[in-house]
């Protein structure tokens, strides 16, 4: 039997792959602390590792079960999402035009105005739910389309087929920030993606005590090598600590997201038509924009995000975040406990989202508690 791919996702994540230690034949990995390994008297590294930069052996077996996961070739560890993710424009050239979402994670699109293209990139933000859109806004010399889905924070669907088709006859490479959909629910190197993207801070790791973030590459090409060279030079990468906690949360990564899938469904659905909301955005909800295409692509679940947004507008939006007693008030997403966030209030000036909207990250909690609490705070913010 190959541990890699023959046993069930669910029975290789439970096991990390089912890796054994060889020195101490513990079932949970050592943690190596020390930034170097002893040359040998030949002046080799028999041990294959030269400096903990990049070589932090704490990475391997989260990598490999990622790299499992997602159906890869290869996967990276970095310090954070947005190291993750900013490695990949890094290793671009001047004057390399890209495509990413006018609805992103805000932050990387705020880097993407501000830093990549004083570097030279040529960054243009469309509409990556639109096919056609896409399609006419390819340009010669465009090196990457960068999706996102469902994308932050109205859960907008890209369909990444569709997308990987238009992408690779340009000659462009594809790369999914896959963080709310996680490869409990969807593939998108299956669809066609090139390059899958997590911030491992959400729900692989899933407890809110780490940042990391992924990369996972469905094949080696040149430009992975410089994505690689990227993380090993700017340095980038992730803790002794960190990797041995994102690997113990990636073990139980299907029953959590299981769990929060199913639990944001029942809380989209009973909240859709609600006398205090002008709309809940949930790509699960039948008649929702892109459910199709999110019924297809994320077979298992429509993932543990969604949007609400409060009649009353921004001072009532804030007003039920601020009477919510399960539902904690904090940024970030994917935790086992459940976040509420009034987005436009940290996303600032020109954000997309709407000043009355509130993202509800769905954790493990029973969900009659966190509708009993949502339905308080509405009534009590509308009193
Ligand atoms: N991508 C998405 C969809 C996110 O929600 C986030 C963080 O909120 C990031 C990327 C960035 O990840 P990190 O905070 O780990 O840098």
């Amino acid at each position: 039997m190959n541990a890699d791919t023959d046993p069930h996702p669910e029975s290789r994540a439970a096991q990390a792959l089912g890796w054994i230690d060889d020195a101490t034949r513990a079932i949970s990995p050592p943690i190596h602390v020390s930034s170097t390994f002893l040359r040998d008297a030949d002046n080799g590294y028999s041990s294959g590792r030269v400096y903990m930069r990049d070589q932090n052996p704490a990475f391997d077996q989260a990598e490999a079960l990622l790299t499992s996961l997602e159906g890869g070739h290869e996967t990276l560890l970095f310090a954070s999402g947005m190291a993750a993710a900013t490695a990949v424009f890094q290793a671009l050239q001047p004057g390399d035009h890209v495509l990413a979402p006018k609805v992103m994670y805000w932050s990387l699109r705020n880097w993407l105005h501000g830093f990549a293209t004083s570097w030279g990139l040529e960054v243009e933000l469309i509409d990556m739910t639109d096919a056609a859109a896409v399609r006419a806004a390819i340009r010669p010399t465009t090196k990457l389309v960068w999706a996102e889905t469902p994308a932050n924070p109205l859960w907008s669907i890209t369909d990444i087929a569709a997308t990987a088709e238009i992408a690779h006859a340009a000659g462009a490479l594809l790369a999914v920030d896959s963080t709310t959909a996680t490869p409990v629910l969807s593939q998108p190197l299956a669809l066609g993606a090139d390059i899958v993207m997590h911030s491992a801070t959400k729900y692989l790791n899933g407890h809110s005590d780490l940042t990391a973030g992924t990369l996972t590459v469905g094949a080696d090409s040149e430009q992975w090598q410089r994505v690689r060279a990227v993380r090993a030079q700017i340095g980038g990468t992730l803790g002794s600590l960190e990797s041995w906690l994102l690997l113990r949360g990636m073990r139980t990564v299907y029953l959590r997201v299981r769990a929060a899938s199913a639990s944001a469904q029942r809380i989209a659905e009973h909240f859709a038509g609600h006398r205090h909301l002008s709309a809940v955005l949930y790509p699960g909800l039948p008649g929702s924009p892109g459910h199709e295409i999110a019924a297809r692509q994320m077979p298992g679940g429509f993932g543990g995000m969604l949007s609400i947004r409060v009649t009353g507008g921004p001072d009532a939006a804030v007003a039920v975040a601020a009477h919510t007693r399960l539902w904690k008030r904090a940024t970030s997403l994917g935790g086992v406990e459940s976040l509420i966030e009034h987005r436009a209030s940290i996303e600032g000036e020109g954000t997309p989202v709407p000043a009355d909207l509130l993202r509800l990250s769905t954790g493990i909690e029973h969900s009659d508690d966190l509708i009993a609490d949502l339905e308080q705070a509405l009534d009590a913010a509308h009193a």
